[in-house]
């Protein structure tokens, strides 16, 4: 069997560790300083920075394939290592950890409008503020996470007010653009599992719920809580389509947007996804397994979901972490890191039954003392 490498440290790198154990494949581990989730369940870790090409050296040669927790990894790096295999390749991660390379890589595919700036941010303000009539979304192309690098204006003043948001991105020569802003009804996101052979599986579509940028919910299958069997198809198609034009391999997220019964994709994560959690409860075979299995060319397993679902981010607050009395149907996946910064993700919760049920059940969980 092929030994595998992980590159980064976090919750992601920590669950598709797991996986792996659980298939008797052994993982090892190449964590950023300060990263506890993976190392605390992989013994074989290994810390250091990408700068530090000695120890990524000695940690690439010994490893066949490795793979990647985060788009957002500096990729000139990793470019000399010929004797692995990086999946998906250095190539698609470079598209996809670009937001303005992944505009065009969609193109023809229906998403929010943009405009990217190439002149002054004084220009470019005032070209936004014009052009989408005071209304739209600052984006900064890399870097960005969790709604940091994305700023929502409702108002021409707002737009003409953002230039500190501009220079975040531009002192360190980043790409800067704004989108047309979708007032959609609904978030939707799907997960895509793409093998060597470019077979592309789908998981079922899920509808998300953000907290100021940050995923606090996913439910589905989205066509089971109203969503029309026909925009759960076309998200389908798009993602099987985003996967080919990819050229992924292994798991990857899409989000999207809806908006009378039409989709706009949002962003692409060539990754393990968050909105794709509840797959270690809900289905056959959860998608760190299936990443796994993609990048190890064995045949992927079942993509269909054995209930409805409902997952919950367990985001850091004030006061002590107060565990919750979880119903049989309810699972909580930890990520064991020691600060419990606030807004920071902490762990999940996955519940498996009816939607009505699973909502009232966690609407009564008191997450932090
Ligand atoms: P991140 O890279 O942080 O995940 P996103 O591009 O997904 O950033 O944006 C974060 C959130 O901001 C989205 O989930 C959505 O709620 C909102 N948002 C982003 N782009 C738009 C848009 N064009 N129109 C309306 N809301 C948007």
């Amino acid at each position: 069997m092929k030994r595998l490498g992980i590159l980064g440290g976090g919750q992601l790198a920590q669950m598709l560790a797991l996986a792996s154990l659980r298939m008797g494949i052994k993982t090892r581990v190449y964590a950023e300083p300060g990263s506890e989730s993976a190392a605390s369940v992989c013994p074989d870790t290994v810390y250091g920075e990408y700068a530090d090409v000695k120890s990524l050296g000695i940690f690439l040669d010994s490893v066949d394939v490795a793979i990647f927790e985060s788009e957002f990894i500096p990729t000139k790096y990793l470019r000399d290592f010929k004797n692995v295999e990086f999946l998906p390749s250095l190539n698609c991660i470079e598209i996809l950890q670009n937001k303005l390379s992944q505009k065009k890589l969609i193109s023809g595919l229906s998403s929010p409008k943009f405009l990217e700036c190439t002149e002054s941010k004084e220009i470019f303000l005032q070209k936004c503020s014009e052009e989408f009539n005071g209304k739209c979304v600052l984006k900064w192309a890399t870097l960005g996470y969790d709604g940091k690098g994305v700023k929502i204006c409702r108002t021409k003043d707002e737009i003409m007010n953002s230039s500190d948001f501009c220079d975040q991105v531009l002192k360190r020569n980043g790409g800067l653009f704004a989108e047309e802003l979708i007032e959609f009804e609904r978030e939707l996101a799907c997960i895509g599992v793409r093998d060597k052979n470019g077979v592309t599986k789908t998981y079922p579509v899920v509808v998300s719920e953000q907290d100021n940028g940050i995923c606090s919910k996913v439910f589905g299958p989205a066509d089971e809580i109203g969503v029309a069997n026909t925009t759960t198809s076309r998200v389908s198609e798009i993602v099987k389509e985003i996967g080919e034009r990819a050229e992924i391999i292994g798991a990857f997220g899409v989000e999207f947007f809806e908006k009378n019964g039409e989709v706009f994709i949002n962003e692409i994560a060539p990754r393990v996804h968050n909105t794709g959690h509840y797959t270690q409860d809900a289905a056959f075979t959860s998608q760190f397994e299936n990443h796994v299995r993609a990048v190890l060319g064995l045949p992927l397993g079942l993509t269909l979901v054995h209930s409805s679902f409902i997952m919950l981010n367990i985001l850091g607050e004030k006061g002590e972490f107060n565990y919750p009395k979880l119903s049989s149907n309810f699972h909580l996946h930890w990520y064991n890191k020691s600060e419990h910064k606030l807004r920071r993700k902490l762990g999940h919760i996955n519940g498996t039954g009816k939607i009505e049920d699973l909502k009232r059940e966690i609407s009564a969980f008191k997450l932090f003392k």
